[in-house]
């Protein structure tokens, strides 16, 4: 069976301690490969491979630094099939969404951060007849990014990219359960010149090499994207030892739909942000909001949307949903079904697993499932279930609508639906959340500040923000 390798110091080099862990195809539920559970003796050769490289990478021009990692992107873009056919049976996620959004979208994010770094200037104030400051912005060394299962290269890429492009040199872990992508990235890196050290992937478990990632003193900052809980641990661990943080935690995004709405557009966008990537998208509207004039319409015609979506196995090209990404999670998202219907919700259609055929009987496949009749302050309508589960509820005033949707202790993203402007920027104002949609969802400009409130994160990623995050401000003042 195949074992993958961490990559030090530009090179593939096995887990110090020889420990392995398996790797299961969520369309199959069988193990295909093995991966290094490292530890913090591997963390320890990354960091010396950074701390060597670091004095080169951050003193290369920018331009220089620009086109190794537009190399970079052009390089993922050549081995794009193969790049999408390892996400896809990573991930279980159908072929063509890992062809239309994740790999695209990692070649972006490269591309984005290799260009923007050109362009990114730094502040200088100027004090009338006494002096002028200027402010520099260096990296800040050997940083530290963390990234979960969901969109893995994407939002590998989207932490990576930025860092190395402000002049970091990198240790960065993908998730356990989705390694293959990052593996597959340093062959990449290799081959566009990116001097040995500069990045440094590692794989396994949180708890061991994450958990060592976090702790080492010489990583001054680290950027993660997981679960609310992780970001909880990491931010008390890290906090004692003043390193800078970036936390893209949780959601439990309203969707709110006012009667005024294109229905049509509506419908279709929101079939989209109920169950794209199997619900596995922290930005996912799992909460639906109706306004009661259409709220029989809309169930009616949301159901039968949903009835008549595919789930397959990822490589069939009718694939709307492929497989969730592990057992545990199905497990998890099934338990949340049962809790609603104990909770009084009914199941309006889903609710069950899909058993498919031959040799992907044993793999993780779940109904796309819509539940109605929920309190909206119950725990199905509180609590993350990161799955193909949406619930709907009818609402009568903008008050009453802005209280459910405020009420959760998460504030990642909300769509709102309405053709009404003056409202549309009222809400827009009101809901506590750090992306609003109105009448779309997922139009991503990678310039816009990305990232949520309250317990769904800490800072902002993209554009400018992610090129702060990843440099120390000095400010030098000259006096006339
Ligand atoms: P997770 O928190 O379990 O794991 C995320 C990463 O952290 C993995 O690489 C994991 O190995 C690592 N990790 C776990 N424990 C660690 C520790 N103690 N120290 C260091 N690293 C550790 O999350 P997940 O299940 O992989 O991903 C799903 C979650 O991610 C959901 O809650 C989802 O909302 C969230 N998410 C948020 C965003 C966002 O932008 N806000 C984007 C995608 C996913």
């Amino acid at each position: 069976m195949e074992k993958l390798k961490n990559f030090i110091d530009g090179k593939y080099v096995e887990p110090i301690a020889g420990n392995y862990i398996d790797n299961y195809e969520p369309a199959t539920g069988k193990v295909y490969c093995l991966i290094p559970n490292s530890d913090a003796q591997d963390v320890e050769m990354a960091v010396q491979a950074a701390e060597k490289a670091f004095p080169i990478w951050s003193a290369m021009s920018t331009e220089e630094r620009s086109a190794v990692m537009v190399r970079i992107s052009e390089g993922i873009e050549r081995r794009m099939d193969e790049f999408v056919a390892a996400e896809s049976r990573d991930n279980g996620k159908p072929l063509t969404l890992a062809a239309h959004v994740d790999i695209p979208r990692a070649v972006s994010n490269f591309h984005f951060f290799a260009t923007a770094i050109i362009h990114f200037a730094s502040e200088s104030h100027y004090m009338e007849g006494v002096g002028v400051n200027y402010t520099m912005r260096k990296p800040l060394g050997i940083v530290g990014c963390i990234s979960p299962w969901n969109l893995p290269l994407y939002l590998f890429s989207w932490k990576i990219a930025p860092a190395l492009a402000s002049g970091n040199c990198v240790v960065a872990k993908p998730s356990e359960i989705t390694p293959y992508t990052a593996y597959l990235l340093g062959q990449v890196c290799k081959e566009a010149g990116m001097p040995d050290g500069v990045l440094n992937i590692l794989h396994g478990e949180g708890g061991s090499v994450g958990d060592a990632i976090v702790k080492h003193p010489k990583v001054k900052a680290i950027s993660f994207t997981g679960g609310t809980k992780t970001g909880e641990y990491i931010a008390r661990t890290a906090a004692p030892m003043f390193k800078k943080l970036s936390l893209e935690l949780g959601g439990k995004n309203p969707n709110i739909i006012f009667a005024d709405c294109d229905f049509d557009d509506m419908l279709s966008t929101t079939l989209r942000s109920s169950f794209a990537n199997q619900g596995q998208i922290c930005l996912c509207g799992s909460r639906i909001f109706v306004e009661r004039p259409i709220y029989e319409k809309f169930k009616k015609a949301f159901v039968e949307k949903v009835e008549n979506t595919v789930v397959s196995y990822p490589t069939d090209k009718h694939a709307k949903l492929g497989a969730v990404v592990s057992k545990p999670h199905m497990e998890k998202v099934m338990s949340y079904v049962e809790l609603a219907k104990e909770e009084g919700g009914t199941v309006l259609t889903g609710g069950h697993r899909v058993i498919m055929e031959g040799e992907y009987s044993e793999g993780y496949y779940l109904r796309p499932t819509v539940i109605e009749g929920l309190a909206y302050d119950c725990r199905t309508n509180q609590e993350e279930i990161f799955g193909p589960v949406v619930t709907i509820t009818p609402f009568d005033t903008e008050e009453e609508v802005l209280m459910m949707a405020n009420s959760t202790q998460y504030g990642l993203s909300s769509t709102l639906w309405t053709n009404d402007l003056k409202r549309a920027h009222r809400m827009a104002d009101k809901i506590h959340a750090g992306i609003v949609w109105i009448n779309s969802w997922l139009v991503r400009d990678l310039r816009t500040p990305f990232g949520g409130v309250k317990a769904s994160g800490v800072g902002r990623e993209g554009g400018w923000e992610a090129l702060r995050f990843f440099t120390e401000p000095k400010n030098v003042f000259i006096k006339y």
